[in-house]
């Protein structure tokens, strides 16, 4: 299966045959997480812990329900997901008084605690966060882990007494995001959402996407500023050192199992899955290469080197199977096991490993009496290696245009959601000089059926020209592609 011929298809084959999760389950959209794949987002979901530990956020747990009246407090929201969610109208035989929505996101849960739980300035900021189940009722066609309606889900949601301690608290979101995205070795962008494309109640949303083997780009989550947009319906208001009552400035920043399926299609070969070390269940997967004379001195020689790399923190497997090395080979292959150890008589006889990376199947030695530091080398490379393919791919999806004629035209306009055409990879990422109106915006979107994703966040990456679309002098450059 070719990962860039066929990408719908390879993406769907490796989900199945890296036993990621079971699509079986008889609701559509809500996926069982099978082991392999749910330690895998463990990992991710650990290192998002760690970032939130340690920048002072509190982790919390709210409850699943949420009552219509809470739901519909803030108007723009509640437009943004009323067709989205799932509703609870009925606790055993009767018909419940206030129907529950079951959470989308968990702004409408929070807040009405908020406000209680904030008194005075002492209080503030508040910055809490929690990795729970979403839920959503999405009606497209369905994909694991990037269009589900039970989504595994993490968000952060902060209160601060000024406008400005909001803006620090979205940079903050941000450099969280750049190293976690530096450990998943996923390339990323960081954009500006439009004025119609924001996150409902938003004052603005800066939209974190990566590009997709067809260079259709995935949104993988998102940080928002809601300026007091929020905290007015939910009366969340503090006592200020003159004894007026302020409303608080709110942010968010979410990130879902999306970077599961953007770790898979990123780094992804024909072969299989192809882990970065730091969220490979295992990093390292030992094969006995035995022969009838020496199968007792291999097989003490193997369970050494995975003791002594399990004392040293590697995540270890020893493949102690009755099974040919070369079907073991296949099988570590598709689970994208970053390093594979042989050991065998002659290995032993050398004092070494024999190592082949996953990444580009270089294959070498490594002195047993520098097993640990030379293991440690090599995975570092691999994720290095891992991460500079990754932003070559994502550049290079990317093309500046002059002209909205060098977007070619979108065959599979108006197909069916369940007739969805191969994305021809003539269709890129495109950036372009826009004045930044509305209507412009809107010309170019329709026009070729693709989403202006936004404007740089960061500077570093201005224009200058003319927009696309009215020919007026810009020096805003925005980013447009087909999402996944
Ligand atoms: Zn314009």
């Amino acid at each position: 299966m070719s990962k860039f011929e066929n990408y719908n298809e390879w993406y769907l084959d490796m989900v199945e045959k890296a036993k990621l999760s079971d699509k079986r389950y008889p609701i559509k959209g809500m996926n069982v997480w099978t082991p392999y794949g749910w330690k895998i987002m463990r990992f991710v979901d650990t290192y998002l812990r760690e970032e939130l530990d340690g920048t002072d956020h509190d982790e919390v747990c709210f409850p699943l329900f949420i009552p219509e009246t809470e739901f519909k407090k803030e108007k723009d929201h509640i437009k943004g997901f009323d067709s989205e969610v799932f509703w609870v109208t009925k606790a055993g035989n009767n018909e419940l008084d206030v129907p529950l929505v079951v959470r989308p996101t968990s702004e409408t849960a929070m807040y009405p605690m908020f406000s209680l739980w904030i008194r005075s300035h002492q209080d503030l900021p508040l910055k809490v966060y929690q990795i729970v189940n979403t839920f959503r009722y999405e009606t497209k066609q369905t994909r694991p882990f990037m269009r589900v309606r039970e989504i595994h889900f993490f968000e952060s949601h902060t209160c601060h007494d000024t406008e400005e301690d909001a803006q620090c608290q979205v940079e903050e979101d941000l450099e969280i995001v750049k190293r976690l995205m530096h450990r998943l070795c996923l390339p990323y962008f960081l954009l500006k959402r439009t004025d119609w494309d924001k996150f409902p109640g938003a004052h603005y949303t800066v939209g974190i996407d990566t590009v997709m083997p067809n260079h259709r780009t995935l949104q993988l989550g998102s940080v928002h500023h809601y300026r007091t947009n929020f905290s007015k319906p939910y009366n969340i208001t503090y006592e200020d050192e003159n004894g007026d009552h302020p409303y608080v400035h709110q942010t968010t920043y979410g990130m879902s199992e999306r970077l599961l399926g953007a770790i898979i299609s990123v780094h992804g070969d024909d072969s299989g899955l192809i882990l970065p070390p730091d969220v490979a269940p295992f990093q390292v997967v030992i094969i006995p290469i035995l022969s009838k004379k020496n199968a007792d001195e291999v097989t003490k020689a193997c369970v050494a080197v995975k003791e002594k790399l399990a004392s040293a923190g590697f995540r270890v497997k020893l493949d102690d199977r009755d099974d040919r090395p070369g079907s073991k080979f296949f099988d570590w292959e598709i689970k994208g096991v970053p390093l594979r150890f042989e050991i065998g008589g002659r290995d032993i006889e050398n004092g070494v490993v024999t190592f082949a990376r996953r990444d580009n199947g270089e294959k070498g030695t490594i002195a047993l009496d520098s097993l640990i530091p030379g293991t440690k080398l090599i995975l570092d490379q691999i994720a290095d290696s891992l991460r500079a393919k990754a932003w070559e791919f994502q550049k290079g999806a990317v093309k500046a245009i002059e002209s909205m004629d060098e977007i070619p035209k979108d065959e599979t306009k108006g197909a069916s959601e369940t007739n969805i055409k191969e994305d021809s990879l003539d269709l890129r990422v495109y950036s372009f000089g826009w004045c930044g109106c509305e209507e412009c915006g809107h010309k170019f979107e329709d026009e070729h059926d693709i989403k202006i994703l936004g404007t740089p966040y960061l500077p570093g990456d201005e224009y200058d020209g003319k927009c696309i679309v009215c020919g007026k002098p810009t020096k805003t450059k925005a980013y447009a592609a087909r999402t996944m």
